[in-house]
């Protein structure tokens, strides 16, 4: 490690550069994008899986940079976390997504929406209050937002998690676990934490038709969830086999590219329409 660093501070690195500068560039405008309005958000259905219902919609932050194109999700955020923007990232996205859900129920779409939280923001003090000042006219829909936070930031520090966590259930927002079978989180310490649903992670789903092993562990982590009272839910469905599967094992809810792709608020209703159409 020590040797590594050394040979790249005293060897002239050119991809190494280049990498930084861009990281420096995005950094600096990812905080011009979150104040001038250069972020938008996508929507990707979640289905009831056997009825083909849209139950809710999950948000995914999009982000098409003036020079540089398409920056992908993971990549943002991670910088947004590095550089200290990561609470104002998802203020931003908080807001973002209660003015297109207000117009989507105001148009009559009766679809839940769930957003995405960073690790970092489960330790974020005003975390609580910002979601309660920004669904605060929403009372008996509190429970149609669902808060995805992923098993491994739950992992990171069990007990300031499970404070969080049941802060914002006293809201009455639904709780998810997102990535589920990635991290090393147990039965037992799952069973303590205030969640309704668990997200198994699409590493699993992405073959299911074709690795028995996969089906095993997606099989049974269906069945583990169902004990605890927890609604499942799979994501990556990329084909018919695999949903096929997931509806004989009982899993609760879909997503994926097989059932929908993510789209813009303003698609969103089109969606809607041609899933109640299938
Ligand atoms: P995630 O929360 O696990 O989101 C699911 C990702 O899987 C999304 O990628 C989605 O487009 C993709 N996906 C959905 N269906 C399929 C499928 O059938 N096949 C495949 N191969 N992929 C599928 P996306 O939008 O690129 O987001 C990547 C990650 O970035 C997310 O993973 C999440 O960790 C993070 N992210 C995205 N939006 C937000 C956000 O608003 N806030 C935060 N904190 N993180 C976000
Ligand atoms: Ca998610
Ligand atoms: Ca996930
Ligand atoms: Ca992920």
């Amino acid at each position: 490690q020590a040797l590594q660093q050394g040979v790249a501070v005293t060897r002239y690195e050119p991809g190494q550069d280049e990498n930084h500068l861009r990281e420096l560039k995005l950094v600096s405008d990812l905080h011009s994008a979150i104040r001038h309005g250069g972020l938008h958000m996508n929507y990707q259905p979640k289905l009831d899986n056997r009825t083909g219902q849209l139950l809710q919609v999950e948000a995914l932050v999009r982000w098409i940079h003036p020079e540089l194109g398409f920056i992908s999700p993971e990549e943002f955020i991670f910088l947004a976390e590095q550089s200290g923007q990561i609470h104002d990232l998802t203020d931003h996205i908080l807001q973002r997504v209660a003015d297109d859900a207000r117009a989507w129920f105001n148009a009559g779409l009766d679809a839940g929406v769930a957003i995405n939280l960073s690790a970092m923001d489960l330790t974020w003090p005003a975390l609580t209050d910002r979601v309660a000042s920004i669904f605060g006219g929403w009372h008996h829909n509190m429970a149609r937002i669902t808060l995805e936070v992923t098993e491994s930031a739950l992992m990171d520090d069990p007990e300031e998690a499970m404070a969080t966590l049941n802060r914002l259930r006293d809201l009455g927002v639904t709780l998810s676990v997102d990535d589920f079978g990635t991290g090393y989180s147990s039965l037992s310490q799952l069973r303590k934490l205030p969640v309704q649903e668990l997200k198994i992670d699409k590493s699993f789903v992405l073959k299911l038709n074709s690795e028995p092993q996969d089906q095993l562990i997606v099989k049974s982590t269906i069945d583990m969830a169902h004990g605890l009272g927890l609604k499942v839910v799979a994501e990556g469905i990329e084909n018919l086999a695999t949903w096929k599967l997931l509806q004989t094992w009982g899993c609760d809810l879909g997503q994926g590219f097989y059932l929908s792709r993510p789209v813009s608020a303003d698609d969103l209703a089109q969606t809607a329409v041609a899933l109640a159409e299938r």
